[in-house]
């Protein structure tokens, strides 16, 4: 009997990654392999890349040259990167790293087991090319074997924003849609399979189909998406503020079934900064649209990210972001030092903050937001939360799942219950959970 080969697959970077990183497991599962966790025993060590942060592009080369050493006990090991750093460096990351075996792109996985056989017979490959809107489906290959509670489903892929700080219209290309039917096709298969929450994932998803004749706008996929039966929670990421569009906030209070969280990515609160960031709204423009939203669902949680220290940024900007932070009044927030990325804009713009007040400013920020998070939590205490059922939680005995506004609620009941929308009466506060009680079943 043939051993069954081993797959270890590590991601970096954001949802859109990691929502790869499950096709590129149920690709190779059709090629032969399957999952392990344990790095040390597989066949093929698969990096799935983000290149958004220059600090995962370093660290790809450090678990690359940690990986390196397998090789010796293992001679049939492969190595091979996608994502992001491959869709950059294609080529020259096979020069760079020698013993690499495999690079492919963003929109070559569905390419990836016919890449693998090839490597299998000892021969080294990037593919790393850009795929026309004819071809598009292939940017798309669908996971059969999904199940499970919430599942994360692809509906574009690279944006036309160019932000001036970000590389991703240049290693993920530019905007493209998938079709509505194929879809809504795939969420059907996925109800009928137990999944009861879709999370709609793109890099910007409210430009879904304005490039495509005969499709829906996002707020009529939405809709559409609503009509799957057995889809109990839709929820959709990333947007960009300036495309949040009346139809779209209008479907807050029309749709029952969309969950009342956005991330709305501000990335900073003064004008100066946005504009240099070239992000296409006003602090002001911002903050109409997060009214729009609070009128038409007053509990909505608000997340969002924000850079610290983007090159010209003073104390006075900063002070803009920090009091845009209050007024808005973020749940949650990814927070990150602005790092040069090449080949975009901002890496020529002239940056004389040190590392130093960088950093500093920072912690102001992340310290406003863990205050803000704890504040926004304890005010669920005493409220009755509908949450969905997701599994067990770490503590022994307890069950988690997520409310409407995506807090972890903790709660203890029988596991019967995974898969459910239960309602759950929150008793205590913590700084990244919520602790509540079965109400009803
Ligand atoms: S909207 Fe801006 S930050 Fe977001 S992916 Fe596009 S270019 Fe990058």
């Amino acid at each position: 009997m043939t051993k069954a080969k081993l797959l270890y697959v590590e991601t970096f970077g954001c949802q859109m990654n990691v929502s790869d990183s499950e096709k590129i497991t149920a690709l190779l599962k059709g090629a032969g392999y399957n999952l392990t966790k344990d790095s040390s025993i597989a066949d093929l060590i698969i990096l799935n890349t983000c290149s958004v942060r220059a600090k995962a592009e370093q660290k790809v080369y450090s678990y690359l040259g940690r990986f390196k050493g397998f090789k010796g006990k293992n001679p049939r090991l492969l190595l091979g990167v996608g994502g992001c750093v491959a869709q950059q460096e294609g080529e020259r990351l096979l020069e760079k790293v020698p013993y690499l075996d495999i690079v492919f792109g963003t929109h070559n996985l569905h390419l990836l087991p016919e890449i693998v056989l090839a490597a299998e017979k000892g021969r080294r490959l990037a593919e790393v090319s850009f795929i026309d809107n004819e071809k598009r489906l292939d940017l798309f290959p669908t996971d059969d074997t999904a199940d499970g509670i919430s599942r994360f489903v692809t509906i574009m892929q690279g944006c036309d924003n160019f932000c001036s700080y970000c590389i991703v219209p240049y290693v993920r290309g530019r905007e493209i849609s998938r079709r509505s039917s194929e879809i809504l096709d795939e969420i059907r298969k996925m109800a009928d399979k137990g999944v009861k929450e879709v999370t709609l994932l793109g890099q910007n998803v409210n430009s879904y189909g304005l490039k495509s004749r005969g499709e829906p706008d996002f707020a009529g996929l939405l809709q559409e998406v609503a009509g799957v039966s057995g889809i109990e929670r839709i929820r959709f990421t990333t947007s960009h503020p300036k495309d949040i569009s009346p139809p779209l906030i209008a479907c807050f209070a029309e749709l029952p079934k969309l969950c009342g969280h956005i991330h709305l990515p501000a990335q900073a609160g003064s004008d100066k900064v946005l504009s240099r960031m070239n992000r296409g709204y006003t602090r002001k423009q911002y903050l109409e649209k997060i009214a729009a939203l609070k009128a038409v669902r007053p509990d909505i949680q608000i997340t969002g990210d924000m850079i610290v220290g983007f090159p010209g940024e003073d104390e006075a900007d900063f002070r803009e972001t920090l009091s845009l932070m209050e007024e808005v009044g973020y749940a949650d927030l990814f927070s990150f030092i602005y790092s040069v990325r090449p080949e975009t804009k901002a890496a020529e713009y002239p940056d004389e903050t040190s590392r130093l007040e960088k950093q500093e400013r920072l912690e102001r920020l992340q310290s406003l937001q863990r205050k803000m998070t704890l504040e926004g939590n304890r005010s669920f205490v005493g409220t009755r939360q509908q949450v969905l059922v997701e599994g067990t939680s770490k503590r022994g005995g307890q069950l988690f799942g997520r409310s409407s506004g995506n807090r972890v609620v903790n709660f203890a009941a029988d596991p019967s219950l995974i898969g459910k929308i239960v309602d759950v009466a929150v008793i205590k506060a913590f700084q990244n959970s919520l602790l509540g009680e079965l109400i009803s079943g």
